[in-house]
Protein backbone atom coordinates (compact mmCIF):
# COMPACT_ATOMS: atom_id res chain seq x y z
CA UNK A 1 0.00 0.00 0.00
CA UNK A 2 1.18 3.80 -0.98
CA UNK A 3 2.30 5.51 2.09
CA UNK A 4 0.15 8.36 2.66
CA UNK A 5 1.19 11.57 1.80
CA UNK A 6 -0.16 14.17 4.78
CA UNK A 7 1.60 17.46 3.50
CA UNK A 8 2.13 18.45 -0.05
CA UNK A 9 3.43 21.55 -0.54
CA UNK A 10 3.32 22.99 -4.82
CA UNK A 11 5.37 25.95 -6.14
CA UNK A 12 5.09 27.83 -3.24
CA UNK A 13 6.46 31.85 -3.25
CA UNK A 14 5.79 34.31 -0.97
CA UNK A 15 7.05 37.94 -1.53
CA UNK A 16 6.58 41.45 0.22
CA UNK A 17 6.74 44.94 -0.33
CA UNK A 18 10.71 45.60 -0.66
CA UNK A 19 11.51 48.50 1.38
CA UNK A 20 8.28 47.62 3.65
CA UNK A 21 10.26 47.00 6.83
CA UNK A 22 10.20 49.03 10.56
CA UNK A 23 13.89 50.46 8.33
CA UNK A 24 12.38 51.64 4.78
CA UNK A 25 14.39 50.76 2.57
CA UNK A 26 15.42 52.42 -0.90
CA UNK A 27 14.17 49.31 -3.40
CA UNK A 28 11.92 48.79 -4.96
CA UNK A 29 9.54 45.86 -6.15
CA UNK A 30 8.62 42.56 -4.29
CA UNK A 31 11.22 40.64 -1.96
CA UNK A 32 10.27 37.02 -3.05
CA UNK A 33 11.41 35.04 0.39
CA UNK A 34 10.41 32.04 -0.88
CA UNK A 35 10.51 30.90 -4.34
CA UNK A 36 8.42 27.89 -6.44
CA UNK A 37 9.30 25.48 -3.48
CA UNK A 38 7.87 21.95 -3.74
CA UNK A 39 8.24 18.96 -1.46
CA UNK A 40 6.08 16.30 -0.51
CA UNK A 41 5.86 14.75 3.79
CA UNK A 42 4.69 10.98 4.31
CA UNK A 43 3.28 10.75 7.45
CA UNK A 44 4.92 9.74 10.39
CA UNK A 45 7.86 11.28 8.94
CA UNK A 46 10.12 14.18 9.67
CA UNK A 47 11.55 15.90 7.03
CA UNK A 48 14.54 18.53 8.28
CA UNK A 49 14.67 21.75 6.62
CA UNK A 50 18.04 23.24 7.00
CA UNK A 51 20.25 27.10 5.84
CA UNK A 52 21.76 30.06 6.85
CA UNK A 53 19.75 32.60 8.84
CA UNK A 54 17.59 34.32 6.12
CA UNK A 55 16.83 31.78 3.57
CA UNK A 56 13.06 31.92 3.94
CA UNK A 57 13.06 28.80 6.28
CA UNK A 58 10.61 30.00 9.05
CA UNK A 59 8.53 31.99 6.23
CA UNK A 60 8.37 28.61 4.61
CA UNK A 61 6.68 27.09 7.69
CA UNK A 62 4.63 30.35 8.80
CA UNK A 63 3.26 29.88 4.68
CA UNK A 64 2.51 26.39 5.35
CA UNK A 65 0.43 27.11 8.44
CA UNK A 66 -1.09 30.20 6.33
CA UNK A 67 0.35 32.69 9.43
CA UNK A 68 1.37 34.04 6.57
CA UNK A 69 -0.61 33.67 3.08
CA UNK A 70 1.67 32.55 0.22
CA UNK A 71 1.78 34.81 -2.90
CA UNK A 72 1.31 31.81 -4.79
CA UNK A 73 1.16 28.05 -4.86
CA UNK A 74 -0.51 25.22 -3.01
CA UNK A 75 -0.12 24.05 0.73
CA UNK A 76 -2.42 20.33 0.67
CA UNK A 77 -2.86 19.43 3.82
CA UNK A 78 -4.46 15.78 3.98
CA UNK A 79 -5.27 16.61 0.62
CA UNK A 80 -7.12 19.86 1.22
CA UNK A 81 -5.65 23.41 -0.06
CA UNK A 82 -5.55 24.87 2.83
CA UNK A 83 -4.25 28.26 0.75
CA UNK A 84 -7.67 28.50 -0.70
CA UNK A 85 -9.34 28.36 2.89
CA UNK A 86 -11.00 31.20 5.02
CA UNK A 87 -9.88 32.07 8.18
CA UNK A 88 -12.48 30.24 9.63
CA UNK A 89 -12.63 27.25 7.44
CA UNK A 90 -8.82 27.39 8.68
CA UNK A 91 -9.65 26.60 12.27
CA UNK A 92 -10.74 23.30 12.33
CA UNK A 93 -6.95 22.57 10.43
CA UNK A 94 -5.23 23.88 12.82
CA UNK A 95 -6.05 21.29 15.62
CA UNK A 96 -4.29 18.59 13.12
CA UNK A 97 -1.52 21.26 12.60
CA UNK A 98 0.70 22.76 15.05
CA UNK A 99 4.04 24.57 15.64
CA UNK A 100 6.67 24.39 18.21
CA UNK A 101 8.35 28.00 18.14
CA UNK A 102 12.11 28.67 18.88
CA UNK A 103 11.91 30.42 21.99
CA UNK A 104 10.23 28.67 24.53
CA UNK A 105 9.99 32.39 26.61
CA UNK A 106 8.65 34.25 24.33
CA UNK A 107 5.89 32.32 22.79
CA UNK A 108 4.63 31.25 26.45
CA UNK A 109 2.58 33.95 28.02
CA UNK A 110 3.98 34.58 31.69
CA UNK A 111 0.92 35.68 32.89
CA UNK A 112 -0.29 31.99 32.24
CA UNK A 113 -0.30 29.08 34.70
CA UNK A 114 1.16 25.28 33.02
CA UNK A 115 -2.72 24.86 33.33
CA UNK A 116 -3.48 27.88 31.28
CA UNK A 117 -0.76 27.32 28.48
CA UNK A 118 -1.40 23.52 27.52
CA UNK A 119 -5.42 23.78 27.95
CA UNK A 120 -5.42 26.98 25.77
CA UNK A 121 -6.13 25.21 22.41
CA UNK A 122 -8.36 22.95 24.33
CA UNK A 123 -10.42 26.08 25.19
CA UNK A 124 -10.26 27.58 22.06
CA UNK A 125 -11.44 24.46 19.97
CA UNK A 126 -14.48 23.67 23.08
CA UNK A 127 -12.59 20.19 23.93
CA UNK A 128 -12.73 20.57 27.75
CA UNK A 129 -14.11 17.52 29.02
CA UNK A 130 -12.17 16.47 31.78
CA UNK A 131 -9.24 19.33 31.66
CA UNK A 132 -7.30 18.50 34.75
CA UNK A 133 -6.68 15.09 33.58
CA UNK A 134 -5.47 15.43 30.20
CA UNK A 135 -3.52 18.52 31.35
CA UNK A 136 -1.83 16.19 33.71
CA UNK A 137 -1.89 13.09 31.22
CA UNK A 138 0.45 15.82 28.48
CA UNK A 139 2.22 16.97 31.12
CA UNK A 140 3.36 13.61 31.94
CA UNK A 141 3.62 12.74 28.14
CA UNK A 142 6.36 15.92 27.86
CA UNK A 143 8.33 14.79 31.25
CA UNK A 144 7.15 17.09 33.37
CA UNK A 145 4.85 16.07 36.54
CA UNK A 146 1.38 17.11 37.24
CA UNK A 147 2.21 19.05 40.18
CA UNK A 148 3.88 21.33 37.80
CA UNK A 149 0.33 22.07 36.76
CA UNK A 150 0.10 25.64 38.62
CA UNK A 151 3.71 26.75 37.92
CA UNK A 152 4.15 29.88 36.16
CA UNK A 153 6.67 30.09 33.08
CA UNK A 154 9.83 32.30 35.02
CA UNK A 155 9.49 28.90 37.45
CA UNK A 156 10.31 26.47 34.90
CA UNK A 157 13.78 26.26 33.09
CA UNK A 158 14.50 26.63 29.75
CA UNK A 159 14.38 23.12 28.93
CA UNK A 160 11.22 22.62 30.91
CA UNK A 161 9.66 25.45 29.21
CA UNK A 162 10.13 24.03 25.93
CA UNK A 163 8.69 20.85 27.16
CA UNK A 164 5.59 23.06 27.95
CA UNK A 165 5.71 24.06 24.12
CA UNK A 166 5.57 20.80 23.04
CA UNK A 167 2.21 19.98 25.06
CA UNK A 168 0.64 22.79 24.12
CA UNK A 169 1.30 21.86 20.18
CA UNK A 170 0.14 17.95 21.52
CA UNK A 171 -3.08 19.09 23.14
CA UNK A 172 -5.33 18.39 20.36
CA UNK A 173 -3.49 15.21 18.94
CA UNK A 174 -1.92 16.64 15.47
CA UNK A 175 -1.17 14.64 12.55
CA UNK A 176 1.90 17.28 11.68
CA UNK A 177 3.96 19.73 14.10
CA UNK A 178 6.36 22.30 12.29
CA UNK A 179 9.21 22.05 14.75
CA UNK A 180 10.75 26.19 13.90
CA UNK A 181 14.40 25.87 15.47
CA UNK A 182 12.85 24.28 18.62
CA UNK A 183 15.96 23.67 20.39
CA UNK A 184 18.33 26.79 19.32
CA UNK A 185 17.44 28.75 22.25
CA UNK A 186 18.08 25.68 25.03
CA UNK A 187 21.34 24.62 26.24
CA UNK A 188 23.53 22.04 24.53
CA UNK A 189 23.03 19.51 27.24
CA UNK A 190 19.39 19.76 26.79
CA UNK A 191 18.87 20.10 23.28
CA UNK A 192 19.35 16.28 22.91
CA UNK A 193 16.92 15.48 25.59
CA UNK A 194 14.34 17.24 23.38
CA UNK A 195 15.12 15.75 20.31
CA UNK A 196 14.65 12.51 22.04
CA UNK A 197 11.21 13.91 23.03
CA UNK A 198 10.12 14.69 19.90
CA UNK A 199 11.84 11.46 18.89
CA UNK A 200 9.22 9.28 21.26
CA UNK A 201 6.23 11.30 20.78
CA UNK A 202 6.32 10.57 16.78
CA UNK A 203 7.02 6.83 17.44
CA UNK A 204 3.96 6.85 19.84
CA UNK A 205 1.96 9.12 18.11
CA UNK A 206 2.75 8.56 14.30
CA UNK A 207 3.28 12.61 14.15
CA UNK A 208 4.63 14.05 11.23
CA UNK A 209 7.81 16.85 11.30
CA UNK A 210 9.01 19.58 9.65
CA UNK A 211 12.09 20.28 11.58
CA UNK A 212 14.17 24.16 10.60
CA UNK A 213 17.29 24.51 11.72
CA UNK A 214 20.14 26.59 10.85
CA UNK A 215 22.40 23.67 12.41
CA UNK A 216 22.53 20.56 9.69
CA UNK A 217 24.24 18.70 11.93
CA UNK A 218 21.09 19.02 14.19
CA UNK A 219 18.88 17.82 11.28
CA UNK A 220 20.74 15.06 11.26
CA UNK A 221 19.51 13.09 14.29
CA UNK A 222 16.05 13.69 13.91
CA UNK A 223 15.36 13.74 10.27
CA UNK A 224 14.27 10.77 7.62
CA UNK A 225 15.00 12.56 4.55
CA UNK A 226 16.73 16.49 4.24
CA UNK A 227 16.16 19.33 2.50
CA UNK A 228 18.68 22.45 1.91
CA UNK A 229 17.21 25.53 1.42
CA UNK A 230 19.52 28.75 -0.07
CA UNK A 231 17.80 32.30 -0.76
CA UNK A 232 14.44 31.17 -0.76
CA UNK A 233 14.86 28.10 -3.11
CA UNK A 234 15.58 24.16 -2.17
CA UNK A 235 19.00 23.22 -3.50
CA UNK A 236 18.73 19.74 -2.79
CA UNK A 237 16.39 17.02 -1.01
CA UNK A 238 17.42 13.64 0.31
CA UNK A 239 17.68 11.05 2.43
CA UNK A 240 19.18 12.02 5.30
CA UNK A 241 22.30 9.53 4.82
CA UNK A 242 22.70 10.22 1.42
CA UNK A 243 22.84 13.46 1.78
CA UNK A 244 25.21 13.30 5.00
CA UNK A 245 27.58 10.27 2.79
CA UNK A 246 27.39 12.25 -0.39
CA UNK A 247 25.75 15.57 -1.09
CA UNK A 248 25.99 16.89 -4.58
CA UNK A 249 25.26 20.39 -4.49
CA UNK A 250 27.90 22.92 -3.54
CA UNK A 251 26.07 24.76 -1.15
CA UNK A 252 25.38 21.42 0.95
CA UNK A 253 29.38 20.51 0.26
CA UNK A 254 30.00 23.66 2.07
CA UNK A 255 27.48 23.50 4.53
CA UNK A 256 28.88 19.76 5.69
CA UNK A 257 32.18 21.11 5.37
CA UNK A 258 32.05 23.33 8.08
CA UNK A 259 30.96 20.69 10.51
CA UNK A 260 33.48 20.36 13.23
CA UNK A 261 34.47 16.40 13.46
CA UNK A 262 35.07 14.91 17.41
CA UNK A 263 38.06 13.38 16.32
CA UNK A 264 41.21 15.59 16.42
CA UNK A 265 43.03 13.60 13.67
CA UNK A 266 40.62 14.00 11.15
CA UNK A 267 39.55 17.33 12.33
CA UNK A 268 43.05 18.24 11.39
CA UNK A 269 42.95 17.08 8.00
CA UNK A 270 38.86 18.37 7.21
CA UNK A 271 39.26 20.35 4.13
CA UNK A 272 36.65 23.47 5.21
CA UNK A 273 34.90 24.68 1.74
CA UNK A 274 34.76 28.92 2.59
CA UNK A 275 32.46 30.29 1.09
CA UNK A 276 32.97 33.59 -0.27
CA UNK A 277 30.53 36.73 0.09
CA UNK A 278 27.48 37.47 2.27
CA UNK A 279 24.08 36.50 1.33
CA UNK A 280 22.16 38.61 -0.72
CA UNK A 281 19.22 40.59 -0.04
CA UNK A 282 15.50 39.12 -0.96
CA UNK A 283 15.27 42.09 -2.56
CA UNK A 284 18.29 41.54 -5.03
CA UNK A 285 18.45 37.92 -5.74
CA UNK A 286 21.18 37.56 -7.89
CA UNK A 287 20.06 36.00 -11.92
CA UNK A 288 20.08 32.16 -12.80
CA UNK A 289 21.62 30.27 -9.82
CA UNK A 290 21.23 32.44 -6.46
CA UNK A 291 23.90 30.60 -5.55
CA UNK A 292 26.30 31.36 -8.10
CA UNK A 293 27.83 34.47 -6.50
CA UNK A 294 29.40 32.53 -3.95
CA UNK A 295 29.71 29.09 -5.34
CA UNK A 296 33.45 27.59 -6.32
CA UNK A 297 32.17 25.54 -9.33
CA UNK A 298 30.67 28.48 -11.17
CA UNK A 299 30.75 28.71 -14.56
CA UNK A 300 29.29 30.93 -17.23
CA UNK A 301 26.09 30.08 -17.50
CA UNK A 302 25.19 30.22 -13.61
CA UNK A 303 24.69 33.76 -13.64
CA UNK A 304 22.08 33.27 -16.28
CA UNK A 305 20.14 29.83 -16.36
CA UNK A 306 17.88 29.07 -13.31
CA UNK A 307 19.08 25.56 -12.35
CA UNK A 308 15.62 23.36 -11.43
CA UNK A 309 15.12 21.09 -8.82
CA UNK A 310 15.78 17.34 -10.52
CA UNK A 311 15.87 14.18 -9.66
CA UNK A 312 19.50 12.97 -9.82
CA UNK A 313 19.33 9.49 -8.77
CA UNK A 314 18.78 7.65 -5.76
CA UNK A 315 16.11 9.40 -3.39
CA UNK A 316 18.04 12.60 -4.63
CA UNK A 317 17.04 15.80 -5.96
CA UNK A 318 19.40 18.66 -6.72
CA UNK A 319 19.22 22.10 -8.29
CA UNK A 320 22.82 22.73 -10.16
CA UNK A 321 23.72 22.68 -13.63
CA UNK A 322 26.38 21.11 -13.30
CA UNK A 323 24.91 18.13 -12.22
CA UNK A 324 22.13 18.31 -15.00
CA UNK A 325 25.40 18.81 -17.92
CA UNK A 326 26.31 14.91 -16.34
CA UNK A 327 22.93 13.42 -16.91
CA UNK A 328 21.95 11.55 -19.55
FE1 LIG B 1 27.21 26.39 -8.51
FE2 LIG B 1 26.35 26.73 -10.99
FE3 LIG B 1 25.56 24.63 -9.60
FE4 LIG B 1 24.68 27.06 -8.99
S1 LIG B 1 24.28 25.97 -10.88
S2 LIG B 1 25.38 25.53 -7.57
S3 LIG B 1 26.49 28.28 -9.40
S4 LIG B 1 27.64 25.07 -10.27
Amino acid sequence: MAEEIILEVNNLTKSFPAGSGLFRRKETGDAKVVDGVSFKVKAGETLGLVGESGCGKTTLGKCILQLYRPTQGEVLFKGIDLCQLSDKALRPMRQKLQVIFQDPYDSLNPRFTATDIIGEPLRIHGKTGNYRERISELLNMVGLSANMADRYPHEFSGGQRQRLGIARALALQPDFIICDEPISALDVSIQAQIINLLDDLQEQFGIGYLFISHDISVVRHISDRVMVMYLGKIMEISSRDELYNSPLHPYTQALLSAVPIPDPDIEAKRDVILLKGEVAGSASLPGGCVFHPRCRHAFEQCSSVVPLLKDAGGSHQVACLLHEMSWP
